[in-house]
């Protein structure tokens, strides 16, 4: 791999940063004069509205010390109990670690999988790449390998659950309330701080600024090097003038004409116009959550063996359940979910898939809308995972009540794993590139 700042190779001159005073959208492509960013402010895209620029106001500190505080209580939530049982007397305690082993020790090894990387390994990676990058540039120094670590840190933040994870403990509570008496414990409070901090450490992280203090380049971060430049005027997208924006640092790159792969000049992340095969990627991964989503539904999800027989739930009956029960608000919860979130990322990114590859002009700021829906609510539908997770690791008295996991997790898990490789796959400036500018 090239280094960061590695100018020597002959095709360096080839890949030069594009001229400053420009704004690429990450969503639509549409090159922009730029504006001054109003002060703790955002600099929208005209045409997409996407966030081009934020004003983060001491982004540094800021970032550091809310890392900081995210690694003191992601070691709180992986040391104490998240949550006790008591049931005449005994009481069986699960640890997030205790749950994943669990699962494991049932030959639930994929679901086991699932839930340690998104809960455990993502949600440290991202807090060890902020303190990485974060603490040499408060003590003056370079981070070493700042590349490699910004891109593991982007895969991070996109795989980790925290947030989903905390709500599955909470319909896991209630579902259990029913059974026995419930004792809340540490992990259960340091991982609801550990969500807000986490999330706040990302926001406030200023990438353009972190890397500009590492490898600084003439880009659109000198304002002072747009004086002069051959800018393009609106109406023109990256693809037009052959300009790519990389995804891991920020820079506006000219992509020299007849070049096959480029990699950025100054993080070596391979650049490209659009995603490669987004489109027949987008269908492979969609195809596949598909064929999934028939087991994840029909196979039981969770079996409950008790004094009174054993029981399979699927994910529908265990909504029906919790709305019989009086819950209703957690069936509705569950089912949105589980049941419709799947269908409508299916659904959704099927449509965008769909008009991308007939080139329609259709509507395309709703279809861009579509898009960052599905983005936002992707991980959502892991819910019931963790709230089997929980079930299994507590309701664990082998006389009076015992819960496993069903074929169905597994299936249910991949077709979340699956949905999200199709978003990820799909490249929303495929939306626009058919769609003339008309804004004066
Ligand atoms: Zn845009
Ligand atoms: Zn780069």
């Amino acid at each position: 791999m090239r280094a960061p700042s590695d100018q020597s190779d002959q095709s360096a001159s080839d890949r030069h940063p594009a001229p400053g005073g420009l704004l690429l959208c990450h969503d639509c492509d549409l090159l922009q004069r730029r504006a001054p960013c109003p002060h703790g402010g955002v600099l929208r895209c005209l045409r997409c509205g996407a966030e081009l620029e934020r004003d983060h106001a001491d982004s540094g500190t800021r970032s550091l010390a809310l890392a900081a505080a995210a690694l003191v209580l992601f070691v709180i939530s992986n040391v104490y109990p998240i949550v006790g049982l008591a049931v005449n007397g005994n009481v069986v305690q699960a640890t997030l670690w205790g749950s994943v082993e669990m699962l494991y020790r049932d030959g639930m090894w994929p679901i086991s999988g699932l839930v340690f990387i998104t809960t455990m390994v993502m949600p440290a990676t991202q807090i060890v790449a902020l303190l990485w990058l974060l603490v040499p540039l408060a003590l003056g120094r370079k981070p070493w390998r700042a590349n490699v670590v910004f891109r593991v840190m982007g895969v991070a933040r996109s795989w980790g659950m925290t947030e989903v994870l905390i709500l599955g403990l909470l319909v896991a509570l209630v579902k259990l309330a029913h059974i026995a008496t419930v004792v809340t414990g540490t992990a259960l409070w340091s991982f609801g701080a550990l969500m807000i901090v986490l999330a706040g450490a990302g926001a406030s992280l200023d990438v353009a600024a972190v890397w500009h203090r590492i490898s600084p380049m003439p880009s659109p971060q000198d304002p002072e090097r747009s004086e002069g430049s051959a800018a393009p005027l609106p109406g023109f997208t990256g693809a037009t003038c052959g300009i790519a924006l990389c995804h891991c640092c920020e820079l506006l790159v000219r992509m020299p004409a007849h070049a096959g792969a480029v990699a950025c000049p100054r993080c070596a992340t391979p650049l490209h116009l659009r995603k490669p095969a987004s489109l027949s990627r987008t269908w492979a991964f969609l195809v596949a959550s598909i064929v999934l989503y028939v087991p994840a539904n029909v196979l039981p999800v969770m079996d409950t063996s008790s004094l009174f027989g054993t029981q399979k739930d699927t994910i529908m009956s265990g909504v029906a359940y919790l709305w019989v029960s009086g819950s209703w608000p957690l069936a509705v919860l569950v089912f949105i979910a589980s049941i419709a979130v799947p269908m409508v990322k299916i659904l959704g990114l099927a449509y965008l898939a769909w008009s991308a590859q007939r080139a329609s002009k259709w509507l395309p700021g709703e279809r861009a809308r579509i898009y960052r829906m599905i983005e936002l609510i992707g991980h959502w539908s892991m819910l019931d995972i963790y709230v089997v997770t929980m079930l299994v690791a507590l309701v664990q008295f082998s006389a009076l009540a015992m819960i496993k996991a069903g074929p169905a997790a597994i299936a249910f898990g991949a077709v979340v794993v699956m949905t999200m490789f199709a978003a990820n796959a799909f490249d929303p400036r495929l939306i626009w590139d058919h769609v003339e500018f008309d804004h004066v």
